[in-house]
C-alpha cells in the first residue's frame, strides 16, 4: 500500500462521523481540532458508546482521556443536576488534566458543570462545591472516599464510572480506596477501566467491578 493510499484508509476507518455523538460534541471535537480517532478511540468508542463495560490499554499519550469524555457526556443527562459521572485518577496533576479535557468537550454544551476533588487542598470549599451541584466529578480515591464517608458526595444518580490510569492507582496502593468507591456506586452503571499496563491487580479489580466488560489492548501502538 502506499502512504498516500494507507493515509486515506486510516481517515476514513477513523473518522468521528462513524460514531452518532451529538451536536455539542462534533462542535467541540472540531475547535478542538480532533479531525479522525485515535487508534484507541477508534476501537473503544463504540464499544463504550453501546454501553458496554470496557477494559482499554494503551500507552501514555494514545488519547485514552477523550474516549472516555465522549462516553461520559454522551451518557449524561444535562438537565438533571446530580452526579452521574465520576473519574478516578491516581494524582490531582492527572485529575486537572481530565477535568480540563472534559469541559473542552463540554463547552458547547449547556452548564455542564465538573468538579476535581484531590487531596492536599482543604476540604471544606469542596464541600460547598459539591452542596452547589456537579454532574461530573473527577478525583482522587482518597479525597473521593473523604467526600463519600462525610456525606458529602452522592452516586445514586451515577451512571458512568471511569478508572483512569488504573495500573498507577494500583503501584499507589489505591486498591482499597478504590473498592471503597466503588462499592458505593449503583450496581446499574457503565464502568470504563483505562490502563497503560495490564498487571495482575488490573484483573482483579476488573473481576470485581466490571459487568462482562470487553477488552481492548493496543501494545503494538506507535
Ligand atoms: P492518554 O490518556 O492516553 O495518555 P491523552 O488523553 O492525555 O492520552 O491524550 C494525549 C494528547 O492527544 C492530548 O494532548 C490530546 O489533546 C490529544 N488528542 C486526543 N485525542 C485526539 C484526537 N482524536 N486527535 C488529535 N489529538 C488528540
Ligand atoms: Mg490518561
Amino acid at each position: 500500500m502506499t502512504e498516500t493510499s494507507a493515509s486515506l484508509a486510516a481517515t476514513e476507518t477513523h473518522s468521528f462521523d462513524t460514531l452518532s455523538l451529538s451536536p455539542g460534541l462534533r462542535a467541540a471535537l472540531e475547535q478542538l481540532e480532533y479531525r479522525t480517532m485515535t487508534p484507541i478511540q477508534a476501537a473503544s468508542l463504540p464499544i463504550s458508546l453501546g454501553g458496554h463495560d470496557l477494559i482499554a490499554q494503551a500507552k501514555t499519550g494514545s488519547g485514552k482521556t477523550a474516549a472516555f469524555a465522549i462516553t461520559l457526556l454522551t451518557n449524561l443527562n444535562p438537565r438533571r443536576f446530580a452526579v452521574q459521572a465520576m473519574v478516578l485518577c491516581p494524582t490531582r496533576e492527572l485529575a486537572e488534566q481530565v477535568t480540563q479535557e472534559i469541559r473542552r468537550l463540554a463547552c458547547f454544551e449547556d452548564n455542564i458543570k465538573v468538579l476535581s476533588l484531590c487531596g492536599g487542598t482543604p476540604i471544606g470549599p469542596q464541600r460547598g462545591s459539591l452542596e452547589h451541584g456537579a454532574h461530573i466529578v473527577v478525583g482522587t480515591p482518597g479525597r473521593l472516599m473523604d467526600h463519600l464517608e462525610r456525606g458529602s458526595l452522592r452516586l445514586d444518580a451515577l451512571n458512568t464510572l471511569v478508572l483512569d490510569e488504573a495500573d498507577r492507582m494500583l503501584d499507589m496502593g489505591f486498591f482499597d480506596d478504590i473498592v471503597y468507591v466503588a462499592e458505593h456506586c449503583p450496581p446499574k452503571r457503565q464502568t470504563l477501566l483505562f490502563s497503560a499496563t495490564y498487571p495482575e491487580g488490573i484483573e482483579r479489580l476488573a473481576k470485581q467491578f466490571l459487568r462482562h466488560p470487553q477488552e481492548v489492548k493496543l501494545l503494538e501502538q506507535h
